[in-house]
This record gives C-alpha cells, structure tokens and sequence, in this order.
C-alpha cells in the first residue's frame, strides 16, 4: 500500500512538472511534492464534528467522490475520516482495498442505495451484501436511500425490512437518506425539503445529505434547524455552486456559431447571458476569480461557519483538490471571503440553477426536466464528470432540452432568480451530447 502511495506522488509529481495540469499553484505543489512532501505533516485534518445521534465523530471536511486508490489513501492519511460512496459510483471497491490496513474504527462509512423496482427485503438484502463484500469489511456505518424521490419512497418496507435484519447482524449501524432535488414535473408539490421533513418526522434516519450552498440557502436552512432538533447528522454535498462562467461564454459563442437551426428566442437568450458575462469580467480581475480557486474556498467556509452541519463533503480528483480542501478544516468565514460571496452572487449568481430547485418545471409544456439536466451539466462543468454526465444525459427517459430550441421559454419567465435557464439549456444540450 505504502508502495502505491508513493508512486502515485511521483506520479503527480512528473504530470505537474511537465504542465499536464497547467497552473501555478500546481507548479508550487510539484516543488512541495519534490522536497520530500509529508502530508502527514503538512496537512491534517484539525476539526472533528459529532455526527447527530450517531455519536460519531467525524472529520469536518470529508470524501465524497473518489478515483483512485493513492489519491484515496493521500486524502485518508490526512486524518479525513467519513467517506461517501454509493453502490451506483462504481468505487466502493476502491475504498475496500484502502481501508485493509487501516483501523477500521476510526472511520464512518457511507453508501447508499437507490430505490428501483425489486422493493422486496431479499431484493435489498442482496445489495446491502454485495456492497459490504465490494468494500470489504464486516459493517456499514450508515446505509442510505440514494437521491430519495418522494415522500413515500422513505417508506419502502423491504428496504426497512432489510436494514433492520443487516443491524441485527450487526453488519449496519445507521439509516440516512440523500437529496439533490425532487423532480417537480411529476410532484409539483413535493421538494428536497419535504423530503428531509418527512424523513426526520419518520423517525428511522440518523444521518441526512443534502445539497446546500451559500446561492441556495434558504433551500435548506429549515432542514438544518429540524436536524439540530432531532440531533440528526447534517452532511452535505454541492457546496460549491460556482459554474466556470468563462466556460459559459465560450460555449454560448461556439453554439451560436454552430446553431444555424437554433431558435431566435434561444439565440437572444444566449447574447443575454454572454452579455453579461462581459459585465462581470471587473468583477472576475478585481477578486482574482480566474481559476476559481478562491471562491471554491469560500463557499466551503461558508458551510463549515455554520455548527449545525457535521462535514462537508468534498470531491477530490486530484492532488490540488487534497491541498485546496483540508487545509480548509477547522476554519471559518473571514470578512474577506464573505464579500466575495456576496459580490459572486449580486453579479454572477444568476447563472447557477439553484440545486433542488425545480420551480419553474410545472410550466414546461414539454416536461423537460430542467434542474435534473442543470445537474448532469454541473456535474460535467464543476465536477469533471464529463462522460458520467454524458452517459446520464442520454439515459434520461424524460425529453431532453432539444426542445427548448422550438419554445418561447416559459420556465425562464417563472425564474425567480432571474437564470437566463433557455440559453443555458441549450448549452447544456450542446455540451452532453457533443464529445
Ligand atoms: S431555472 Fe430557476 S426556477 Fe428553474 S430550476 Fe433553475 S433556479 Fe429553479
Ligand atoms: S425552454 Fe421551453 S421547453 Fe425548454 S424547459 Fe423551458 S419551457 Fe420547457
């Protein structure tokens, strides 16, 4: 194990030097890596939160996504010790070779499954399983229903039936359910919030993760109190909503190039947005906002200023994500950050649709459905998920947004924070299915 690690180092090391990642702060990471870097020394986890009634302690800054195994364990040997993964991210198995020569007590793993047809106890039973043999250990800390759509889904029985047979085994220790959304197309009239609400009142979940940020926090900041109430583990995801609106303007401009049979109210939806992308380029030079760097620093301090959320949860693709993130632990909103927040969201935030919005669907007359497509391209733009997103995309049983080309925009009308979503539809479209 010792072996991977150091050659994955080594790795990252010669991909920097030869401009594989191209920035300067990865240059500075290459020297560090060079002088015998020690992230045992240079970068330890320095906060440890409780996690609701499960008692648990757990890193403040904690794993969602991973890759691969020696960026895993660098992230691991940090002190990070919740970890999120979920039967559907093809990575569990990964985390199980990590853990082998580790205390497996010293760390709270979650997964998480999807509710799909087979609702039965031996349908359940047989996943849960499957997952503990992927990451080859005796137990789960926390098994949770996976992006939970309804109101009723937190009900299942065979799923209750299941969990409750795999804790008496003592191969489970907690429930949990997550939420990025609730498609508002079929159930205008249920949100993540109802969701969580109804999760919490049932009784049965210990521990919650939720999409939540400084551009959506009245979307979320009631779950949080009913969590702190009922001592309920508060984790979250998407706490960086921060879309590479450089990125943005150089798409709108190639599929205004390339759109010759684009619709003229798409096409005025996209100069709108291009134009004010032009706007806040003082903006972007003034706070030094290039890389995005900062801002993604912020938005996470944001959430670790607030005591009501035990960890964050962090994706991390590479090593600059590992020496952007923990040093982040045990920190907190400075004056600094929080001007940039809100300058970020008076000038840029009108190109982020909200996470776990969905208000404006119930007026698409093509029930497109725009916050779920809105996420594959998040996942595409901010997470470098590109083929993840793509797959996802193409998989949507639901009509994609080609349609938006022939339509008059109804959803952008009902925004309530102003998203130019037509235009941004239409790249999206673009974007997930062009290689
Ligand atoms: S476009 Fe606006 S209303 Fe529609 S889902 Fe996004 S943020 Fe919500
Ligand atoms: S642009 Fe039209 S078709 Fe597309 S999501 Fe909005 S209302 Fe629906």
């Amino acid at each position: 194990m010792i072996k991977t690690r150091a050659m994955n180092r080594r790795e990252f090391v010669k991909a920097s030097a030869f401009g594989v990642f191209g920035t300067g702060i990865l240059l500075k990471s290459a020297l560090a890596f060079e002088n015998d870097y020690q992230p045992e020394l240079q970068l330890k986890i320095k906060e440890y939160r409780t996690l609701g009634r499960t008692g648990f302690k757990v890193s403040d800054i904690s794993c969602g996504i991973y890759r691969d195994i020696g960026l895993l364990n660098a992230v691991l040997d940090t002190g990070v010790n919740y970890i999120d993964t979920a039967e559907s991210y093809g990575n569990e198995h990964i985390l199980g070779q990590a853990i082998q020569n580790r205390n497996r007590k010293s760390l709270f793993i979650t997964t998480k499954l999807l509710i799909r047809k087979d609702v039965s106890k031996q349908g359940f039973l047989k996943r849960a399983k499957k997952c503990l043999e992927r990451l080859n250990t005796d137990y789960i800390d926390c098994m949770m229903i996976h992006s939970c759509p309804d109101v009723e889904t937190l009900k299942t029985e065979g799923f209750h039936a299941a969990m409750t047979e795999l804790k008496a085994q003592g191969r489970l220790r907690f429930l949990g359910v997550s939420n990025h959304g609730v498609s508002r197309r079929t159930e205008p009239k249920v949100s993540m919030e109802k969701v969580f609400l109804a999760a919490a009142e049932d009784g049965r979940f210990d521990v919650f993760l939720m999409a939540y940020n400084f551009l959506n926090e009245n979307n979320g900041a009631k779950v949080l109190r009913v969590c702190k109430e009922k001592n309920i583990g508060a984790t979250l995801m998407k706490v960086n909503p921060v879309l590479l609106y450089q990125r943005i303007k150089e798409n709108a401009e190639r599929l205004e190039k390339e759109g010759k049979d684009i619709d003229e109210g798409v096409i005025a939806s996209l100069n709108r947005l291009k134009g004010r992308t032009d706007e806040i380029q003082p903006f972007v030079k003034k706070y030094n906002l290039e890389n995005q760097s900062e801002i993604r620093k912020a938005s996470i301090k944001w959430a670790l200023n607030n005591p009501d959320i035990s960890t964050v949860c962090c994706r991390f693709q590479n090593y600059t994500h590992l020496e952007e993130y923990v040093p982040l632990s045990g920190t907190r909103l400075t004056a600094m950050d929080a001007r940039i927040l809100a300058a970020y969201n008076k000038d840029c935030g009108y190109t982020y649709c909200r996470h776990a919005c969905g208000e404006c669907e119930p007026e698409c007359p093509e029930n497109v459905p725009v916050n779920t497509i809105m996420r594959f391209n998040h996942y595409f733009v901010a997470q470098g998920r590109e083929k993840e997103a793509m797959l996802k995309y193409a998989a949507l049983k639901t009509p994609k947004a080609a349609r938006c080309k022939q339509c008059s925009g109804h959803c952008e009308t009902v925004c309530p924070y102003g998203v130019p979503i037509q235009g941004l539809l239409a790249l999206a479209h673009n974007r997930l299915t062009h290689s």
